[in-house]
C-alpha cells in the first residue's frame, strides 16, 4: 500500500507547568501526521516525544517527517528505526483502518498526587472525587521528611484504596532499601523506578530482596526494552507509555502473548494519541491495573484535551476520530 503523507507541528502550553527531573515543562510540542491511502481513506497519528525521558527529539522527529516524500509505501514506513518510538506510534495510528469500537469495559484511573506535603493537601480532594488509586511522586525531598508524609497519607487511605509511589530513578540503592523496607506489608501497589535505569543489577536485586512490587518506567521507554527486561526475568510491573513505545498493535500483541503485568500511562499526548490508546486498552483485557491517565484538562483546551477523564475510564473517555478536527486546527 502507498499513502500520501503530510505532517503538521503543534505547540500547546500546559495549563499548569509540570515539574520534571529536568526542570519545568511548560509547553507540549508534537507533530500530527496524515496518511491518505490509495482508496482516499485518511488516517491521523500523533508524535509526542519526551526527549529527556529517552525518546527521539522534536528535531529528529521533524527530520524524519521531512524526509518522507509526499508518497510513502508501507515498506518505507516500516523501516523507521526502532529508537523512533514516537514516530512509529504515530505511523501505526495513522495506518489503522479498523472502525472505532465502543467497548463496554471500564478501568479505574490513578489520581496523581504532587510531591512532598502538597500530596497531603490534594489527597482528600481526589478521594472525594471518587479515585481509589493514587500515585505519589517521591525522591524529591529528604527521605525522612517524605517517609513522614507517607505515614500520614497511608493513615488516610481507605481500606479498599491503593497507593503507588514513583521515585523517577532518584534514589540510591541505600535510600531505596530504606523505602522498600518501610513499604513492606503496607497498601503500596508498587514502587516505580526506585533507582536509575542504568542501575540494572540494583533494580533486579531490589526486586528480589523486598516483598514490595516494583515497576519499571524510565527503563522501558521502548517496547524492545520491556521485552529485554522480561527476558532477564523482571518479576514486577512494566509502566508503558504507548505513545513513546512504538506501534500500538505491537505493544498490545506483546501483552496478550506474554501476559506481561502492565500499567498504561500518559505521555501528555493530546486527545488524538490518547483516544487510540484508551480505545485499544478498553477493547481488550490487557490490564486490571488503574490507568496512569489522571491528567485530564492539561492543555486547558477542550479540543486538544478530549473528553474528561474521571476516576473510571470507559468509552466516554474516548474521542472518536478527533484527527481531522485537530489537523484542521493547525491550518
Ligand atoms: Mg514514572
Amino acid at each position: 500500500m502507498s499513502y500520501r503523507f503530510s505532517h503538521r507541528i503543534y505547540r500547546l502550553p500546559l495549563q499548569t507547568p509540570l515539574r520534571t527531573a529536568h526542570g519545568w515543562w511548560a509547553e507540549r510540542e508534537g507533530i500530527l501526521v496524515r496518511l491518505e491511502d490509495e482508496s482516499g481513506s485518511v488516517g491521523y497519528g500523533e508524535i509526542a516525544p519526551i526527549p529527556w525521558f529517552g525518546t527521539e527529539t522534536m528535531i529528529e522527529a521533524e527530520e524524519i517527517c521531512r524526509k518522507f516524500s509526499d508518497m510513502v509505501s508501507d515498506d518505507i514506513l516500516d523501516n523507521t528505526p526502532e529508537r523512533f518510538g514516537c514516530v512509529r506510534f504515530a505511523l501505526g495510528q495513522a495506518r489503522e483502518r479498523r472502525p472505532a469500537n465502543a467497548s463496554a469495559n471500564r478501568l479505574p484511573v490513578a489520581a496523581l498526587l504532587p510531591s512532598g506535603k502538597d500530596g497531603l493537601r490534594v489527597f482528600p480532594e481526589k478521594l472525594e472525587a471518587g479515585f481509589l488509586a493514587f500515585k505519589w511522586k517521591v525522591g524529591v525531598g529528604a527521605v525522612d521528611d517524605e517517609l513522614g508524609v507517607l505515614d500520614d497519607l497511608l493513615a488516610q487511605l481507605p481500606a479498599h484504596a491503593k497507593l503507588r509511589l514513583d521515585a523517577n530513578g532518584a534514589w540510591s540503592r541505600r535510600e531505596a532499601g530504606r523505602w522498600l523496607a518501610r513499604c513492606a506489608d503496607r497498601p503500596i501497589e508498587f514502587v516505580e523506578q526506585p533507582v536509575a535505569p542504568t542501575e540494572e543489577d540494583t533494580l533486579l536485586g531490589l526486586a528480589n530482596d523486598y516483598p514490595v512490587t516494583l515497576a519499571l518506567d524510565e527503563s522501558v521507554v521502548h517496547l524492545s526494552e520491556a521485552r529485554r527486561w522480561q527476558a532477564m526475568g523482571w518479576p514486577g510491573v512494566f509502566v508503558i507509555k504507548p505513545a513513546l513505545a512504538g506501534p500500538l498493535n505491537e505493544v498490545c500483541d506483546w501483552i496478550v502473548k506474554t501476559k506481561a503485568d502492565v500499567v498504561f500511562s500518559s505521555a501528555i499526548e493530546s486527545a488524538l494519541g490518547r483516544s487510540a490508546i484508551l480505545q485499544a486498552v478498553l477493547a481488550q483485557s490487557l490490564t486490571r491495573r488503574a490507568l496512569g491517565f489522571g491528567v485530564a484538562g492539561i492543555f486547558g483546551d477542550r479540543k486538544w484535551d478530549g473528553p474528561f477523564i474521571g476516576p473510571l475510564a470507559d468509552a466516554s473517555c474516548v474521542a472518536f476520530n478527533p484527527g481531522e478536527d485537530l489537523w484542521n486546527a493547525l491550518n
